[in-house]
């Protein structure tokens, strides 16, 4: 299975979306926002923003693998 590697991000301070290629063996731990220049953090738990904030989960969380 081939994980899906785009993921709408929403920003929580503005409530921007934008639609971000994810790498598809890592995680992203920050993202600023386009809009607001906000930076964004996972959520307690999460491991990435794209946990966090995104419509689609990161691509190791897609295939039920960790990623530390
Ligand atoms: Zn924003």
């Amino acid at each position: 299975m081939k994980p899906k590697l785009t993921s709408e991000i929403s920003c929580p301070v503005c409530g921007h979306k934008e639609t971000e290629t994810m790498p598809e063996d890592a995680c992203q731990y920050y993202y600023e926002c386009k809009k607001c220049r906000g930076l964004l953090k996972p959520k307690q738990g999460d491991c990435c923003v794209f946990c966090s904030y995104g419509d689609t989960p990161c691509p190791p969380v897609q295939l039920d693998q960790s990623c530390g």
